[in-house]
């Protein structure tokens, strides 16, 4: 039985081009912060990636900040700020706040929360049915004159993408940091930072076939971080270690192939996104989709179905070749519900959430296969419960 890996917002292979270029970096050595010859080509080498990675994303080489992961930009932007905040305007003594919606990731709702132990006024935005956050209240929260506020660019459980232009829009109308966690929706969406007043943004490497184990934050020119990682001054003093040069080389040429594909590929995922949503849908009555009624990336699907244990249907795909999520990669094998579909008003008991996400080597006969096979796992499953 072949197997079929519809898990790419979990992760997605390494490209061979990516491979190569790794390889490459990674046959030559050099710390890129020395001064001697084998510095300064790893130096040329990483100042290369950083550029190329810059041109993807509409922005100055200085912008880019290599990290460690998407999580780690992520803790970066609103952790930073918050602790630059709380040393300048916080020093007079008025009382700050950093905001977020209730369907970010737990990277960003992480850090969120460690600023409000450290003395932040925590503001969570409410999402619609679809998982949209709702302007208005982004208006009440901006009376509090927030240090940041995060909203992701599209969410990683149901694929629901945010109005990110219209609040960043009006995060700079009212002068507040605007951060957007875009580690789904890099390769898959069109971001141009020179055509968006957003402040800061997260992308990670491992999504669109690069490596695990880099991933970037933009920083606006002029935005004033304080660094979380104290040592040395690499990465404009923004992230002490030495730099993963042949990470941040295969980031670049990731980000760049992902961009390049990004229209065709949008445009043939989306046709199997939605093949495989009518397959099911036909074939598991009472199933509903999560997400589906907004603005969605082409590659995700999230589903309720109801009748069937969550552990043992992970398991029985698994065991029939599918890999696939409940939810979030990082809460798979916890029983805990999922906290964006709970904010969309979905979470209920008795139906499980089903993510399947789609990727480069999905192909059609896979999604056809899968439909089967998804459809009879969940059919023995619910004969076994009635039995
Ligand atoms: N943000 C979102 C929306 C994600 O989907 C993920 C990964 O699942 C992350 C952040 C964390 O990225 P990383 O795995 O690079 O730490």
């Amino acid at each position: 039985m072949e197997s079929i890996y519809l898990d790419y917002a979990a992760t997605t292979p390494l490209r061979a081009e990516v491979r190569e270029s790794i390889l490459s970096a990674w046959s030559e050595f050099g710390n890129p912060s020395s001064m001697h010859r084998w510095g300064r080509r790893a130096r040329t080498r990483l100042e290369e990636a950083r550029e190329r990675l810059a041109a993807v994303l509409g922005a100055r080489r200085r912008e880019v900040i290599f990290t460690g992961s998407g999580t780690e930009s992520d803790n970066l932007a609103v952790l930073g700020r918050w602790r630059t905040w709380r040393r300048g305007e916080g020093a007079s003594g008025s009382a700050g706040a950093v905001v977020c919606s209730a369907v970010e990731h737990r990277a960003v709702l992480g850090a969120v929360r460690a600023a409000g132990a450290d003395g932040a006024a925590v503001v969570i935005l409410g999402v619609d049915r679809e998982g949209r956050v709702d302007s208005g209240s982004l208006e009440e929260a901006l009376s509090a004159r927030p240090a940041i506020v995060s909203v992701m660019w599209a969410n990683n459980e149901v694929g629901t993408v945010q109005p990110v232009r219209e609040l960043a829009e009006r995060c700079r109308e009212a002068g507040i940091v605007f951060h957007s966690d875009a580690v789904q929706a890099f390769g898959r969406e069109r971001i141009r930072m020179d055509e968006l007043p957003c402040d800061l943004l997260t992308v990670s490497a491992h999504k669109i076939g690069g490596p695990t184990g880099v991933g970037a934050l933009y920083l606006r020119d002029g935005v004033e971080l304080e660094p979380l990682v104290h040592g040395g001054g690499q990465e404009a003093g923004l992230r002490a270690g030495t730099e993963a040069v042949g990470a941040a080389v295969g980031f670049a040429i990731a980000a760049e192939l992902a961009e390049r594909e990004r229209e065709a590929e949008a445009a043939r995922l989306e046709s199997l996104r939605d093949h495989l949503q009518t397959g099911l849908l036909e074939r598991l009555p009472g199933t509903v989709v999560n997400g589906g009624n907004a603005p969605r990336l082409p590659h995700i699907l999230n589903l309720s179905i109801p009748e069937v244990d969550r552990e043992m249907l992970l398991m029985s795909l698994d065991l029939e070749g599918i890999g696939a999520s409940s939810g979030s990669a990082c809460r798979s094998g916890t029983a805990e519900p999922s906290h964006v579909l709970a904010a969309m008003g979905r979470g209920i008991a008795g139906e499980t959430p089903l993510r399947l996400s789609l990727g480069r080597d999905t192909t059609a006969a896979e999604i056809e296969e899968a439909v089967d096979r998804i459809a009879g796992v969940v059919g023995r499953l619910r004969a076994l419960a009635e039995a």
